[in-house]
């Protein structure tokens, strides 16, 4: 059986792009090395119709898929189980640029193409893609669209859905639905397109889509502004927006240990201010110019400054520091990856209730686990906190996990849940928060998971175990 798969597999894409010997770990464990799984095959397409008779030859020996892109993601979906019966598909290779519609506004891709190589094309015409992370070297657009993926310009542009238009998708059929339009309008009855994107791999296999894209402001100017609460950040926030309105393309806070734990693990970085207990990123885009933007900028500031909501605030004085600026923020996921392994919490609440929030878990969470470690950070302008809990300083971060990880993740997303949020805002479910979903979503909301997971993979071939 295995081996006619393999062979048939191996048909299909040529034997080269068969992996099943050496080193897969880039496949096979994901970025933060929670989990390590052991593939049939690593198998790589490199076209639409080559993904359609992958998953044709898969269905027909019953074999399950875990599809990847750049295997960024931080819930353990898209790496394959450890039983070493999963075909890894990884769509790396679909990785071209189809084409780009200047006057439509519309870039489309194939969903194995790296954020960056996407955001560069539409740069090349002179146009802005506004999606953005951290990991955008080497995230994928298939993979940015199955986890509905954030960053850092949602407050503007929003997630990944709403950057989105139509998509390609190869079906658990193995049949393919072109569904590549670049129509803003389009009320033809389900929509099909928002059921695949958030799915993460379990309901099709996206291979390629249609991105909007924007305009490229004329500038972008960035600032720092050091605050000594989070209602100060929260007020900045409104201020902002009354005075920048869409011109306030980013808005990221940063407690203190975050920004202790970027200074002790990447000293070369600059600190543009003194450390405060929490740090503004704001960005402001402008379509008339460098002076025009600043000039905003600094009214903000001031009255904010005056206001004393803000401490202290530096605004980069060129594109390199501005990019310097930006640098430290995104450094901070790589920091506390450095200082140990931790639980990780992707949350989201109305950005009213955050103060009260984080003040509340904290003091819960020092009080049950003395010396406890907050690495509070996130997309303050979306409501999304990247809240997460690192063990005491010289205790054991791995039997931490083991040991507390269950309770900790209670006290958070009850936290969470009493205050409205949601406790996936942009990770998405994968295999790290299945027993949340399960245990958290409604029983309705459940059901009608499950009903559109068995209409659309009956054979239940697509991602198992992930999800749902
Ligand atoms: P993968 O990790 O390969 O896969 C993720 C999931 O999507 C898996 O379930 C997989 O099965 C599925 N999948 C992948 N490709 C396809 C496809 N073509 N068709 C169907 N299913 C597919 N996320 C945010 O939202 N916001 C952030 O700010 C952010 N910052 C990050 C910073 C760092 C340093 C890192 C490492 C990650 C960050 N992430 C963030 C998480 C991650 O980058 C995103 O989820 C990203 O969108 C995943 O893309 P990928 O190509 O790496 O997908
Ligand atoms: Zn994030």
């Amino acid at each position: 059986m295995r081996a006619a798969l393999l062979e048939a597999l191996a048909g299909i894409v040529g034997p080269a792009q068969v992996l099943r010997d050496g080193d897969l770990s880039a496949y096979e464990a994901d970025w933060r090395k929670r989990w390590r799984g052991r593939a049939l095959a690593v198998v790589r397409p490199g076209s639409t119709a080559e993904v359609a008779a992958v998953v044709r030859a898969c269905a027909a020996h019953g074999t399950t898929i875990v599809p990847q892109g750049g295997n960024t993601g931080l819930v353990g979906g898209g790496v394959p189980d450890a039983s070493g019966t999963q075909v890894l598909l990884s769509l790396q290779r679909l990785n071209r640029v189809r084409s780009l519609d200047a006057a439509n506004l519309t870039l489309t891709v194939e969903s194995g193409c790296v954020l960056q190589a996407a955001q560069q094309a539409a740069a090349a015409a002179g146009l802005l893609l506004p999606l953005s992370l951290a990991a955008e070297g080497s995230c994928t657009v298939g993979g940015n669209l199955a986890t509905n993926a954030g960053g850092t310009q949602v407050l503007r542009w929003g997630n990944a859905r709403e950057l989105c238009l139509g998509l390609e998708v190869v079906t658990a059929a193995g049949d393919v639905w072109d569904g590549l339009t670049g129509l803003r309008k389009d009320n033809t009855g389900y929509d099909l397109r928002d059921l695949f994107i958030g799915s993460e791999g379990t309901l099709g296999i996206i291979t390629a889509a249609t991105l909007k894209l924007a305009p490229q402001p004329a500038a972008v100017v960035t600032a720092f502004a050091a605050c000594g609460s989070l209602e100060g950040c929260v007020r900045l926030l409104a201020l902002a927006r009354a005075r920048l309105g869409s011109g306030l393309t980013g808005f990221e806070v940063m407690g203190r240990f975050a920004l202790e734990l970027v200074a002790r693990h990447f000293p070369q970085l600059p600190r543009p201010l003194p450390a405060a207990q929490w740090t503004v990123l704001l960005e402001a885009s402008d379509v008339e110019g460098e002076a025009e933007a600043r000039a905003r900028f600094e009214s903000l500031l001031g009255a904010a400054l005056q206001d004393g909501m803000v401490a202290d605030a530096v605004v980069a004085e060129s594109l390199a520091q501005s990019k310097a600026l930006w640098h430290v923020r995104e450094s901070i996921p790589l920091a506390q990856a450095e200082e140990g392994l931790n639980i990780k919490h992707d949350i989201s609440l109305p950005v009213s209730a955050i103060p009260r929030f984080v003040e509340r878990t904290d003091a819960e969470l020092a009080t049950r686990w003395p010396g406890v470690r907050l690495v509070n950070f996130g997309h303050l302008g979306d409501g999304n906190l990247h809240y997460n809990v690192q063990a005491p300083e010289g205790a054991d971060a791995k039997r931490f996990l083991a040991d507390e990880e269950h309770a900790v993740n209670r006290v958070v997303f009850d936290a969470v849940a009493a205050c409205g949020g949601s406790f996936s805002a942009e990770h998405g479910i994968g295999a790290l928060k299945r027993d949340e979903l399960a245990a958290r979503k409604s029983p309705v909301a459940l059901g009608l998971m499950r009903a559109i997971k068995a209409a659309l993979d009956p054979q239940g071939l697509l991602n198992p175990g992930r999800l749902l």
